[in-house]
């Protein structure tokens, strides 16, 4: 704070008071943060955004002041003239940053007044989110809220000032603009002027940073609103903040030469120490370990390929999957393994999508298990080997697709876990698959975005193709990902030929990139990461809602505008829409 225009409402921010400012004539302003009546004395906390200052009002010596102050109400808003003195010594109030000193009032302004708030300020106790929400700017004004949202802009400034150093140029995109996909459903926008037009919002800005590199900028940045139509889960905005950026003549090597002090900056600001250069995992390693891409892997609780040991099992159930090009894996976890606990287990993986769930305690004369008589000595010996599993320890198998296998393990991990994580864990995931099969439409996805350099042989099923992708991961977040980019129409209509975008439809839908790319497209990589995620993060909170000003609920409603709304008649007619 501390720079400050003095005026008719202020002369000093009233958190920033210390004795050596003892004297007269200073005037603060700011809301009635809490208010003591010791039948004489009056004690108001008042409340700027740089925080408390006591007010003192004595009858004697200021009688207007006095009953003034009798008639203020919490959340008032004043600004109050008097002298700066020293508490007593005995009223000293070490908790607070102005607590030597109090101001002796002798009048008060009162501003605006403020009805009854429908949450205290003043007071730590729980509010629902939805009243939180529905009142945000009430619930602003507490200092976790306003502290969120400083660290907010530190981490903002950080990033901008370090590319900025480096280089890079702030450059803004349209919000206005056409589908980009990331995977997501659209936001659309009807167009007045062109009838049966839409615009699309923005899921990200890669087409447009793609395009600013090949319009020679180099290196571009920007701090980008994104928006994407999805259900809502828990901890999703359907719009959200994103650091993206974009360099021309790069590899991944510069990439992460650039990001990994940067990171190492960011974190800093949340107390977190980062080891350069940030250890980098190949995707196959952690689906193999983790049974995810983005793994908290301070759970401990490693996942274990097994299927060299039962690959000729007399057990149909495993020897089946390994023959039919399947896996066997297993988990090892401590703790207490009642019956009701594996059977919840079982039910848990076959949402998931395995076909069971093998178990097995392990016991001084071997294994506690339904399955323990369809396997051999041999058999069982070795995979608790292979585990490292001891006496009490419990084992979790699946046997099924290395995929399946993978998505159910990599579940069971984190429900297991009996370790609480300290410390933090970060680290790139690299060498990625450039597609992942989608079951449910028979075709394939891309696991970044159909503008990723692919790598590998382009003539061979697109299943074996890597890309130059790259995430970062932390704690089990993913923080951000990015991509070396594809540079030649050729590479690019081969993966849209891979995803069943034919020519005529790439042309329609991304003509206009493929056309840029024939007048001089550098080689371009860069990456994206999630500000609010960052944030969140950095100040301890579970929920994004916290770290951004205006949030929608998690019902994807925002309670204090009330949008979505209905929109009159004649709106719909200028857009030549009706509803259904
Ligand atoms: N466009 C990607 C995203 O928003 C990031 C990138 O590839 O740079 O996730």
């Amino acid at each position: 704070m501390t720079d400050l225009h003095p005026n008719r409402y202020r002369t000093a921010w009233a958190g920033e008071l210390r004795p050596a400012d003892l004297g007269e004539g200073v005037r603060v302003a700011g809301w009635v943060h809490r208010r003591r009546d010791h039948g004489g004395l009056i004690f108001i906390d008042l409340r700027d955004r740089s925080g408390l200052l006591q007010l003192v009002f004595r009858p004697e010596e200021a009688p207007e002041a006095h009953a003034a102050a009798e008639r203020l109400r919490s959340e008032d808003v004043i600004s109050v003239e008097g002298q700066l003195v020293a508490r007593d010594e005995g009223a000293v109030n070490p908790a607070l940053p102005t607590g030597a000193v109090e101001l002796a009032v002798r009048a008060v302004d009162l501003l605006a007044d403020a009805e009854t708030p429908p949450f205290q300020i003043d007071e730590d106790e729980p509010v629902g989110e939805e009243l939180r929400l529905r009142y945000r700017y009430l619930d602003l004004r507490k200092e976790a809220m306003r502290e969120n949202l400083a660290l907010r802009h530190r981490t903002v400034r950080t990033i901008r000032e370090f590319l900025n150093d480096r280089g890079f140029l702030e450059v803004e995109t349209p919000i206005l603009t056409r589908s980009t996909p990331e995977g997501a459903r659209d936001f659309l926008v009807p167009s007045r002027l062109s009838p049966g037009s839409w615009y699309a919002l923005p899921q990200s800005p890669q087409l447009f940073k793609q395009l600013l590199v090949v319009g020679g900028t180099e290196r571009y940045y920007q701090i980008a609103r994104c928006f994407r139509d999805e259900d809502f889960r828990a901890d999703r905005q359907p719009e959200f903040t994103q650091l993206d950026l974009e360099m021309g003549f790069v590899e991944e090597e510069d990439v992460f030469a650039l990001i990994d002090p940067l990171l190492r900056d960011v974190l800093a600001l949340g107390g977190i120490e980062v080891d350069l250069p940030i250890e980098r995992v190949p995707y196959h390693e952690v689906m193999l370990r983790y049974g995810s891409d983005r793994p908290d892997r301070r759970l401990g609780v490693e996942i274990e390929d097994v299927t060299e040991h039962v690959r000729d099992s007399g057990f149909k159930v495993f020897s089946g999957a390994v023959a039919s090009g399947g896996v066997v894996r297993a988990i090892k976890a401590g703790g207490e393994w009642p019956r009701s606990r594996f059977d919840a287990l079982t039910e848990r993986a076959q949402s998931l999508g395995a076909k069971g769930l093998a178990w097995a305690v392990v016991e001084p004369d071997g294994w506690r298990s339904p399955i323990a008589k369809f396997l051999s000595e041999g058999e069982m010996t070795a995979v608790t080997a292979a585990l490292g599993a001891g006496e009490g320890d419990a084992i979790l198998i699946v046997a099924d697709t290395a995929e399946v296998a993978a998505r159910v393990l990599g579940a069971l991990r984190v429900e297991v876990s009996d370790v609480e994580p300290t410390g933090h864990d970060l680290f790139w995931v690299v060498e990625f698959p450039m597609f992942g099969w989608n079951e449910g439409e028979s075709r394939w996805d891309p696991l970044h975005h159909p503008f990723t350099s692919p790598t590998g042989d382009l003539d061979a099923d697109p299943g074996t193709w890597q890309s130059r992708a790259y995430d970062v991961v932390l704690d089990g977040w993913e923080l951000g990902g990015g991509s070396i980019r594809i540079n030649r129409p050729d590479v690019q209509q081969r993966v849209f030929d891979a995803l069943g975008i034919g020519p005529d439809e790439a042309q329609e839908r991304f003509g206009f990139l493929l056309e840029a790319f024939r007048y001089g497209a550098p080689p371009h990589g860069g990456i994206a990461f999630g500000i609010d995620r960052i944030v969140a993060l950095l100040a301890g909170r579970e929920s994004i809602r916290d770290v951004i000003a205006f949030p929608k609920a998690a019902s994807g409603v925002d309670p204090l505008t009330g949008a979505p709304a209905a929109v009159d008649d004649r709106q719909l007619r200028d857009l030549g829409l009706k509803l259904r």
